[in-house]
């Protein structure tokens, strides 16, 4: 019998799960907090620049994700950059990749929307109590305007699903925050992107390089997640400050539309011990990167894990 499932987030990991339940002849609806979908495969638009603020690219090492990727050809383009290693190192040197590196087009969100094209989602839509009710759960959201659903699947970070199921035993999984510089160039460097050695910064991205973005140089400039944690509650302009003053000792001087992000639950240091969560008995699960890894692809990996388990269970299989 088909249900009434509400998913939380659309992230990677709620665009899979969405795409797949909606497949199987569910009735879907994915609440979504920000503007867009992606989640923290985010590009920001300012002026004639495009920053991918979030994720920079994702790899495909398994079957699965890459008959996904490969289904999708027009949202997804390989990105090979000029990579070198700044900061502290003898001399700037230049980096191979092993493996293909791919990106949304035009966004780094492009995916999730393709999955997301025939699924009801409901932007700008935070969920902010969830009740238990006789025929599963009624979902509030910031305007206490109230859903009903059968099942509940939470992809919001794990501290989030926490925050709105407060049993779910997700305690153990911890995040490294990260500020992300954005900001128009100069000139364009002789690199395309950067990894950066004993420094604030610690990778450098040039907007100009990516399939899909405008012509117009910029640079995204992640701080590493110590330097970030540390300085979590500083003043953001002092931070814009700091980082570009970095930048410039770096040798990239930075021009207009800067712009400063501050990511609380950016990349997963700490997984959970299990892939997903899954309570069937309360008709609720979770998933997202937290359950393998620290990488799109491990979103999208507990996804596909805990599609399975759940048709199972809906179809009475052990
Ligand atoms: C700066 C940075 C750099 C990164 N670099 C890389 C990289 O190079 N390669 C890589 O593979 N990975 C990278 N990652 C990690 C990667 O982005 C994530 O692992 C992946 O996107 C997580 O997908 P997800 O679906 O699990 O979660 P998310 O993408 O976080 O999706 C969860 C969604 O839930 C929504 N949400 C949360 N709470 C609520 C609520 N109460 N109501 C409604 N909606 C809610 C959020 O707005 C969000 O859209 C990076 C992340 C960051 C931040």
């Amino acid at each position: 019998m088909a249900k009434r499932i509400g998913v939380i987030g659309a992230g990677i990991a709620g665009a899979w799960i969405g795409n797949q339940l909606r497949d199987a002849g569910h009735d879907v609806v994915v609440f979504e907090k920000s503007r867009g979908m992606g989640g923290r495969m985010a590009t920001r638009r300012n002026g004639d620049f495009a920053f991918d603020h979030g994720a920079q690219f994702f790899t495909a090492r398994t079957k699965e994700f890459r008959t996904l990727i490969e289904s999708y050809p027009e949202v997804v383009a390989q990105w090979q950059p000029r990579l070198v290693t700044l900061g502290d190192v003898e001399k700037t040197f230049k980096r191979e990749w092993f493996e293909p590196h791919f990106i949304g087009v035009p966004g780094m969100g492009s995916l999730c929307r393709e999955l997301l094209m025939d699924v009801p989602v409901e932007l700008q839509t935070e969920i902010t109590d969830l009740q238990q009710s006789s025929n599963g759960w009624c979902v509030y959201d910031h305007n206490g305007r109230k859903f009903d659903c059968h099942w509940i699947i939470s992809t919001a970070p794990a501290e989030q699903t926490r925050k709105l199921l407060p049993f779910a035993p997700l305690e153990t999984v911890t995040y490294a925050p990260c500020f992300t510089l954005m900001a128009g160039l100069e000139t364009r460097p002789t690199f395309d992107a950067a990894v950066v050695r004993g420094r604030a910064l610690e990778w450098l991205a040039v907007t100009a390089s990516r399939p899909g973005r405008p012509a117009r140089p910029g640079i995204i400039a992640h701080a590493s997640g110590d330097w970030s944690r540390e300085h979590y509650d500083v003043d953001q302009a002092k931070i814009s400050q700091w980082l570009i003053e970095e930048l410039r000792e770096l040798g990239v001087a930075v021009g207009s539309h800067v712009s400063l992000h501050r990511w609380r639950y950016a990349r997963v240091m700490k997984p959970h011990r299990e892939p997903y969560w899954l309570d069937g008995s309360n008709r609720v699960a979770a998933c997202g990167d937290w359950g393998i890894g620290a990488r799109i692809e491990d979103a999208f990996g507990s996804a596909n894990l805990l599609l399975p388990r759940l048709i199972d269970l809906w179809e009475g299989k052990p």
